[in-house]
């Protein structure tokens, strides 16, 4: 499929085969002829599988369609729930909408209001905006919402885990009705809070899935080395040196964690910075375009600020901890393996992390598979357990036996399974040494 077939304008066409696409996605494929018929959509989808021009095409041909001359009010909503997905969005929309008379936007927190309320003056078609600074504008009088023609919700479930559902609701409040507007909201995953959203905000909406709900891109080869919780830093290193990867998105769970760990890192020579919300924007900007140019090459992120970068080709992502929320393992692979290119996403993990391992494979929805690597092997290892979907509380590992002692001057272990891990390691679903 072409993307002449989907109905597009020649000025969007155009902006599309200047980046280089030739194929729709498909969720482009899916997505834009039933937003250019004017349908509400709810739509499955990740950040990687090219949703944001998904979107963002459609809607600018709506908007270019019905032109306005004079005072411009906001005719297009989009809201991210973070400052970095709204700068991208807001990048999408200029690019794409390079050949239409058409104005945008980009409002978040953390920066400056003053020069976003003399922008909103002067008139904007599309506005990109998370929730709490849009309502600060709206409070100072200087944002209007009440000729929102179509609505955007992006990351919806994310918002939701934000804690941003009461900003949502006073937004939707000043808005037209939902017959009255276009509504679209995508979302990684699909929990009840978010259908219960979706019914309130959507009108008989059209639902578009591309990869199936709660899954992971197949172009995505995970993998988990077991590893002591004190060494995970040291297998880090290795891994990124002695695989001479190029650059690798790390996600730590705390901020402080993201900190140190970029510290360490930089002690061991590697090129590191780390992007969380205690940084400024400025400061979050700059390591994420230093980040993007090549200049740094790991980045250890938290997952609120990592949330929908869009950083192109990147080949590795590493869970040094396993995240609490079992979905944010989901967005946090999904920096890699994009629009179509193949990535590996690495978890180390240690026996503290079995929990959480568990409810990640249960919501998968199967095992990823254990590599333990020669030389850091972990005192205990994870049990691998066949996992039952659906299952309540998932299957309880059996207790750990003491078999695994490390002795890294014995290493390295043999393929035949004899080293010292092997005492835990044999029989079904038990990890690899490699
Ligand atoms: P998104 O899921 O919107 O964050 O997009 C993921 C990445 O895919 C971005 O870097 C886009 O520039 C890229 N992309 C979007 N659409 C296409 C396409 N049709 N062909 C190739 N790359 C694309």
């Amino acid at each position: 499929m072409s993307f002449d077939t989907l109905g597009l304008s020649a000025e969007l066409l155009r902006a599309v085969s200047e980046q280089g696409y030739t194929t729709p996605t498909p969720v482009q494929s899916q997505a834009i002829p039933v937003i250019l018929d004017g349908r509400d959509v709810m739509a499955g989808a990740q950040t990687g599988t090219g949703k944001t021009a998904g979107f963002t095409l459609p809607l600018l041909q709506r908007l270019s369609e019905s032109a306005q001359n004079g005072p411009r009010p906001v005719r297009a909503l989009v809201l991210t729930p973070t400052r970095e997905l709204a700068a991208q969005v807001g990048e999408s929309i200029e690019l794409y909408g390079r050949h239409l008379p058409l104005r945008s936007a980009v409002v978040f927190g953390g920066v400056n209001i003053n020069p976003q309320k003399a922008r909103l003056r002067r008139g904007v078609d599309v506005l990109v905006a998370t929730p709490g600074r849009l309502l600060d504008l709206i409070n100072q009088r200087s944002a209007d919402l009440s000729r929102v023609e179509i609505l955007v919700l992006d990351e919806a479930d994310r918002m939701l885990d934000m804690g941003f559902i009461h900003d949502i609701r006073k937004l939707m409040a000043m808005m037209p009705e939902k017959d009255d507007r276009q509504t679209l909201l995508f979302s990684a995953t699909f929990s009840r809070e978010i259908k219960q959203l979706a019914a309130r905000l959507l009108d008989r909406p059209v639902s578009i899935e591309v990869a199936r709900c709660n899954e992971t891109a197949g172009s995505i080869n995970q993998v988990i080395h077991p590893v002591d919780k004190a060494r995970k830093r040291e297998l880090l290193s290795h891994m990124i040196g002695s695989h001479n990867w190029r650059q690798v998105l790390v996600f730590t769970r705390t901020k402080h964690g993201a900190n140190r760990l970029a510290q360490q890192l930089q002690r061991d020579g590697l090129s590191a910075t780390a992007i969380h919300g205690n940084k400024s924007q400025g400061a979050r900007t700059r390591a994420l375009a230093a980040f993007k140019s090549g200049e740094v090459r790991v980045l250890v992120a938290t997952d609120i600020a990592a949330r929908g970068l869009d950083i192109d080709q990147l080949p590795h992502v590493v869970n040094y901890e396993l995240p609490n929320i079992a979905e944010d393992y989901v967005h946090r692979i999904g920096r890699t393996g994009r629009a179509g290119l193949d990535g590996e996403a690495v978890s180390l993990v240690c026996v503290d992390e079995k929990a959480l391992l568990r409810d990640i494979e249960k919501l998968l929805g199967r095992k990823i598979p254990q590599r333990v690597l020669k030389g850091y092997e972990p005192d205990l290892t994870i049990p691998a357990e066949p996992i039952q979907k659906g299952r309540k509380g998932g299957g309880r590992p059996r207790s750990h036996n003491g078999a695994g002692r490390r002795n890294r001057s014995s290493a390295p272990h043999s393929r035949s399974g004899r080293g010292p891990n092997r005492g835990s390691g044999r029989g079904r679903g038990r990890s690899k040494v490699v």
